[in-house]
């Protein structure tokens, strides 16, 4: 079938909460993904950050096929021999005491949104449904009720209400108005460390150690969502290390299993995830062993292929080319690592057009918050992809 056929189907019987460019993909390695007609593009997107690893990873994709040929799901009636081993590597490898694992990013966030509101009843002392959590305004933590019900973002909600109470949102990036906040009955404060769909908004310097040290004063639990950040995105594992900070709690998912398959986990002290008992949360997929395989996988050749040094190199170089860039259109360059950020000037009239024409020269990128184009390729990208991009990119935004 060929992409306007396909297309059509997809519009006569697909819902229509997204707006994808029309670009039908059926095969992808590395950076590289092909469409339908057999044509390749740079895939400068990764799923938003799923596929950190590169399309199709060889090693990831053995490991998964052999696991299930084994076993792949037992639900958390019974245990499975790849659990403990995916605990155990999280935990060295983030300094963390304890996992909770689920599967779609939401869910980690849903999770660790319960942990808190139970730990601020059992160790604060708040008096039953008064616990409150602090977020940020133009957050991104996912799509579910209760988490849109604190998105700033009005399409987000209109029409989905009534929405959980005990949310509080102050503005990213300012410390004083979380000191501020916080009230006797605050419980945590949730952020993302570099603002994804927001934009790609990069807080200034000192502000995690800041937040860190209210939070601790104050005994508000911090939790970073590094769903998107984490996992070499930013050139770290965790975008937290960029300034020596620990979260009580971190959120990961995405590229945790390389996007093979939905994984995501709640990382935490023991404090906190320390309040669960037997019955208090589940998931039938969560932590399965097909899962668990997949991410130790997953993580192993993040490391060991050396793709977290490889995206601070290379986002630098990608970030440098940019800006030689001379554009009347172009406002800001901004971000860290892979995780880049091109914010077009009003009067170019939004980035959506402009990412159409990459589509053209073969480079896929995705419009977020209407005027930025986010470039954010998987984290095996070299020297020589880069200055292809770069040629592509310049073609169309300095023509
Ligand atoms: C993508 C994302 C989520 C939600 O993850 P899903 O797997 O789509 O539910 C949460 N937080 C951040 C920062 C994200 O980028």
């Amino acid at each position: 079938m060929d992409t306007k056929k396909i297309i059509a189907l997809e519009n006569q019987f697909g819902a229509k909460n997204y707006k994808p460019l029309d670009v039908v993909l059926e095969k992808g390695s590395g950076i590289w993904v092909w469409d339908v007609e057999g044509k390749k593009y740079m895939d400068c997107l990764s799923a938003y950050s799923a596929v950190n690893q590169g399309h199709c990873h060889p090693k990831i994709l053995k490991k998964m096929a052999s696991q299930m040929e084994k076993l792949t799901i037992t639900s958390r009636a019974f245990r499975n021999n790849q659990l403990s081993l995916f605990y155990q590597d999280l935990c060295k490898l983030t300094h963390s005491h304890m996992v909770l694992p689920m599967n779609s990013g939401a869910e980690a966030v849903e999770t660790v949104i319960k942990a808190v509101r139970k730990w601020g009843y059992q160790l604060k002392n708040i008096p039953d449904g008064k616990a409150q959590i602090i977020v940020c305004d133009n957050n991104f933590h996912g799509r579910t009720l209760t988490i849109v019900g604190f998105s700033s973002e009005e399409q987000y909600k209109d029409g989905f209400g009534p929405f959980t109470p005990g949310f509080v949102s102050i503005p990213f990036g300012d410390a004083k108005a979380l000191e501020k906040a916080i009230t006797p009955y605050t419980v945590a404060f949730m952020v993302e460390p570099i603002q994804g769909e927001a934009g790609v908004i990069v807080p200034k310097e000192g502000y995690l150690k800041k937040i860190r040290k209210i939070c601790s004063q104050n005994k508000v639990v911090l939790i970073f969502d590094e769903i998107q950040t984490g996992l070499g995105r930013t050139g770290k594992l965790l975008a937290e290390e960029h300034e020596d900070v620990e979260s009580d709690v971190t959120l990961i998912g995405k590229a945790l299993s390389g996007g093979c398959y939905p994984v995501s986990a709640v990382l935490s002290n023991e404090e906190v995830l320390g309040v669960f008992l037997p019955g208090d949360h589940g998931s039938t997929f969560g932590g399965n062993p097909l899962a668990c395989a997949v991410a130790r996988e997953a993580v192993k050749v993040l490391i060991e292929e050396n793709m977290i040094e490889n995206a601070a190199q290379m986002g630098a170089y990608f970030q440098s080319g940019l800006k030689k860039i001379r554009s009347p259109l172009i406002k800001e360059i901004r971000g860290k690592g892979l995780m880049i950020g091109v914010e077009l000037k009003k009067e170019a009239g939004g980035a959506r057009s402009y990412c159409e024409q990459l589509m053209e020269k073969g480079l896929l990128c995705k419009e977020t918050h209407i005027h930025v184009i986010r470039f954010a390729p998987p984290l095996v990208i070299t020297k020589k992809d880069i200055d292809w991009a770069l040629e592509r990119i310049s073609a169309v935004l300095a023509p």
